[in-house]
């Protein structure tokens, strides 16, 4: 079987709530302080995770997808899911469950009896650099990501602080579900010798 080095990661979640600037900052080292919302962009990183070198393909949603099929493209297309928030906003927070519940129509079909999201889902806080404007608390951030069997990362862009562990934990969980699906997929051949 060949097995795919390219992983696909998407950050969805409200405008303003600084996917860009976390995507940039991820690939290039660099705090944007603004950045044209409209722009869609996807960027490509080499990295090494478990002994291999794999090839990320970020995708930074520009959140204006006029049709919610388009979303489900997206959806559909990805290897992993980041929903951003900002701690400065109760909306941007609010927002992320009808993207979150959209995730789960699109990636478990409802014939699917063990009713498992074969997608990694990842709740990050961003602009944990701005102590005084808080309006989310990180309880709030646990508490949903516990909801959704997931983790949540109070990040800052601007810092950089916890950006490069959050795609090191997403990328981390995308290949543990590739190497299941394989040992599955290895099982299942063995059951197929027996017979
Ligand atoms: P997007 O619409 O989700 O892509 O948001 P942007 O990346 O364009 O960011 C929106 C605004 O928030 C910009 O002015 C950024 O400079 C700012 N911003 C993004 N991340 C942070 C952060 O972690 N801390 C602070 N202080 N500002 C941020
Ligand atoms: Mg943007």
């Amino acid at each position: 079987m060949v097995r795919s080095n390219i992983i696909k990661i998407t950050l969805m979640g409200s405008g303003g709530v600084g996917k860009s600037a976390i995507t940039v900052q991820f690939v290039q080292n660099i705090f944007i302080e603004r950045y044209d919302p409209t722009i869609e962009d996807s960027y490509r990183k080499m990295v090494e995770c478990q002994s291999k070198t794999w090839i990320l393909e970020i995708l930074d949603s520009a959140g204006t997808e006029q049709f919610t099929s388009m979303r489900d493209l997206y959806i559909k297309n990805s290897d992993a899911i980041i929903l951003v928030y900002s701690k400065t906003s109760l909306i941007s927070f609010n927002d992320l469950t009808p993207i979150y519940d959209q995730i789960v129509r699109v990636r478990i079909p409802d014939w699917c009896i063990d009713n498992e999201m074969d997608i990694p889902i990842v709740l990050c806080a961003n602009k944990c650099d701005l102590l005084d404007d808080f309006v989310v608390t990180k309880e709030q951030g646990e508490q949903l990501a516990n909801e959704w069997n997931t983790y949540c990362f109070e990040v800052s862009a601007k810092t950089k602080c916890n950006i490069t562990e959050m795609f090191i934990h997403t990328i981390e969980s995308v290949i543990n579900i590739r190497n299941n699906k394989e040992d599955q997929t290895v099982q299942n051949t063995c059951k197929c010798n027996i017979l």
